[in-house]
């Protein structure tokens, strides 16, 4: 006997193999089921896509950040608020030395982040964040240093004249 399942109401019957690959009416509803020779697949559970090149390392859904990509998000953020601070004067100076390595800290937890998460099949999202923010704070922070001394020129330039540089 095969075991067939209503693709309409869900009825179960059970029917000889002698009518295997044929269509029966549904004495339930009447809707057509399609009798398979073997066990019918199952209903509303579609099959897990096959995984090219072996087994598949988590089955189901992502699960939530790892500490690794949250650390990255954290730190990368505080990286990129401190040097948008680094522009202003005496701010920077003390932000300096204390958003380097939190942003270096955030691009390093960022990339572990996301190369767990793709190995672990979790979520990416604060990971990504993180790197990009570390990035745009890394990319700022020259910028950042440069518009820092450019305010130091702008304040020299105000002040009276010194007289020509010192020659060695
Ligand atoms: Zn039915």
């Amino acid at each position: 006997m095969i075991r067939v399942a209503c693709p309409t109401c869900r009825a179960q019957f059970d029917v000889q193999e002698a009518f295997a690959g044929r269509t029966a009416k549904c004495s339930n509803c009447g809707g057509q089921i399609q009798i398979l020779a073997a066990a019918p697949p199952p209903v509303g559970v579609p099959a897990p896509p096959p995984v090219p090149g072996g087994v598949a390392p988590f089955a189901g859904r992502p699960t939530g950040y790892s500490g690794v990509s949250i650390a990255g998000f954290t730190c990368g953020l505080i990286g990129f608020l401190f040097s948008l601070l680094e522009v202003i004067p005496c701010i920077g100076c003390w932000l300096l030395p204390v958003s380097i390595p939190t942003t270096l800290a955030g691009l390093v937890c960022s990339i572990i982040g996301l190369v767990t998460a793709k190995k672990a099949n979790r979520k990416k999202g604060l990971a990504i964040a993180g790197l990009v923010l570390s990035i745009v704070a890394i990319i700022w922070a020259p910028l950042a240093f440069f518009l820092f001394l450019g305010g130091l020129a702008g304040l020299g330039a105000t002040a009276p004249n010194m007289g020509p540089p010192p020659r060695f």
